[in-house]
């Protein structure tokens, strides 16, 4: 994996490409909860494979989203927005809302960021390799 050859017990050399495929860039996962929505949040998870970020509240909230360190939906997809990711979940939702609630909550994302999604603690999600 370092590129290099070693040589086993037998003495005979294995290079790097009998074992190992080409290289290929890794993955990128960023997660950011509890804090207000601040623009710059954008170039630390720029280009991310998966963001996962909270969108505590709907729309209308702003003021007091910021108040309490957290920030709406439309928010947080203006981030994935304006990052580049390629996939983004939202997480972190006011207990204020039910289920369905939440529903408005991922319409008010995907207004900004159409691939939204909404995900909850333990979910599994696949990230895959860019080829
Ligand atoms: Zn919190």
């Amino acid at each position: 994996q370092r590129g290099e050859s070693v040589v086993n017990e037998d003495g005979i050399e294995i290079k790097p490409e009998q074992v190992v495929g080409k290289n290929r860039s890794g993955r990128k996962f960023s997660f950011v909860t509890d804090t207000m929505y601040l623009p710059s949040i954008a170039k630390e998870v720029k280009g991310s494979d998966l963001l996962i970020c909270e969108g505590m509240f709907a729309d209308g909230c702003e003021d007091q989203a910021k108040e309490k360190k957290h920030m709406t939906s439309r928010q947080a997809a203006t981030i994935a927005r304006d990052a580049d990711v390629l996939r983004m979940g939202l997480i972190h939702y006011s207990p204020r809302y039910n289920d369905k609630e939440l529903n408005v909550l991922l319409e008010q994302a995907q207004q900004v960021y159409p691939e939204a999604r909404l995900t909850k603690d333990r979910m599994r999600i696949e990230i895959p390799y860019v080829e």
